[in-house]
């Protein structure tokens, strides 16, 4: 299944005035981001215990300021949200440690991958909610309810418009085309965004093409960057001609500057085999833990950031695009247009981690 993003019939001046109410509100006492919070037996003592308005996330989602969605969340609802950030692995170890003790109610992860893992370990429970099932496609949801997905991050072909024309792209497929030779800026093989995309190409190809695919990415790559924005920049001052960065990153740079030279193309768009497959997507999701204390409160936060409102504001946090194509996108997106993306279920990529990671070896992928 293929889904489309775009026809988008929220209100645009609702979504608006509404992150900037968000924006302009003052810091709400009830949210406390935490980068260490408390673990164990002794959270699980401090918390107050089942009936309290409250729900303790642990979040891989850290983008240096607290999100809208989360305050406007909680003015509405009256439920405290609180933080623990760390990274995704860390976050089940510790899920894992603290067991029944945990204070965590929800999980939030930026990789489907993660979650997929954190629901295979048991360290959450399935979540029977007719509004998810209802607000959130089919293909961005666990089929046995563990997980949601509420933003994708898309990850495509960046350009620099003086030096390509979008009629000279196509697929990630054809960036090992050797006319690209010395032309391209990527992200090294350590990095879990290229272990997924080369996972993909593995999926749809068989590993000895995909081998040949990424053995053209590497003979073409001009310089391996580890970081989506030196990339993009790198692009923009004429050090590449073409890349492969996440969506979202151009976001950002655009708002710092809206002439940024750098444009995106959507790869993978037409045909009907695996070079008509979409974009290469992940997405910021959720799930309830296996001991959450709060799941009620956990459950209404998850059906909340479902609903328009909640999934506009929550996707706007990060320039992502919401995973339901009725919601509004950001502003900043708008002129990007439309896309297919591709929606191999991200357990996929997990298990063709260790071969994806193998064959960038193989060919000499840096
Ligand atoms: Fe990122």
């Amino acid at each position: 299944m293929q889904a489309l993003l775009g026809i988008r019939i929220l209100p645009v001046v609702a979504a608006v005035v509404l992150v900037i109410l968000a924006a302009c509100a003052p810091v709400t006492p009830v949210i406390t981001p935490e980068t260490t919070g408390p673990t164990g037996e002794e959270a699980a003592e401090a918390m107050t215990g089942e009936d309290a308005a409250v729900v303790y996330i642990y979040s891989s989602r850290h983008y240096g300021q607290m999100e809208a969605a989360f305050v406007e969340f909680s003015r509405e609802t009256g439920i405290e949200v609180r933080f623990s950030f760390g990274k995704d692995a860390a976050l089940r170890e510790r899920l894992k440690a603290e067991g029944e003790f945990t204070p965590a109610d929800v999980l939030f992860t930026v990789d489907g991958g993660n979650l997929w893992l954190a629901a295979q370990e048991g360290l959450l429970q399935p979540v029977a909610s007719p509004v998810l099932q209802k607000n959130i496609p089919e293909a961005w949801r666990d089929p046995n309810n563990r997980w949601f997905a509420f933003s994708l991050r898309v990850r495509t072909i960046a350009y620099n418009p003086e030096r390509v024309t979008p009629d000279e792209l196509s697929t990630y497929e054809a960036l090992a085309d050797p006319r690209w030779e010395g032309r391209l800026c990527m992200r090294p093989s350590t990095n879990v965004y290229t272990q997924s995309l080369v996972a993909s190409l593995i999926h749809q190809y068989g590993y000895e093409k995909a081998r040949e695919i990424v053995a053209g990415w590497a003979r073409n790559t001009k310089e391996f960057i580890d970081s989506d924005t030196r990339i993009l920049e790198t692009i923009a001052a004429g050090g590449c001609d073409v890349g492969i960065a996440n969506h979202y990153y151009l976001a950002r740079l655009v708002v710092k500057n809206p002439d940024f030279p750098v444009k995106l193309f959507w790869a993978n768009q037409v045909g009907e085999g695996p070079e008509g497959r979409g974009v290469h997507a992940n997405f910021s999701g959720a799930g309830i833990t296996r001991y959450a204390r709060n799941v009620e409160s956990a459950r209404r936060l998850l059906e909340w950031l479902s609903t328009s409102r909640g999934m506009a504001l929550f996707a706007a946090g990060n320039f992502e695009y919401p995973v339901n194509p009725e919601v509004e996108v950001h502003e900043i997106l708008k002129p990007w247009g439309n896309f297919k993306v591709d929606t191999t279920p991200v357990e996929i990529y997990s298990e063709l981690q260790d071969d994806a990671i193998r064959l960038m070896d193989e060919v000499g992928y840096q």
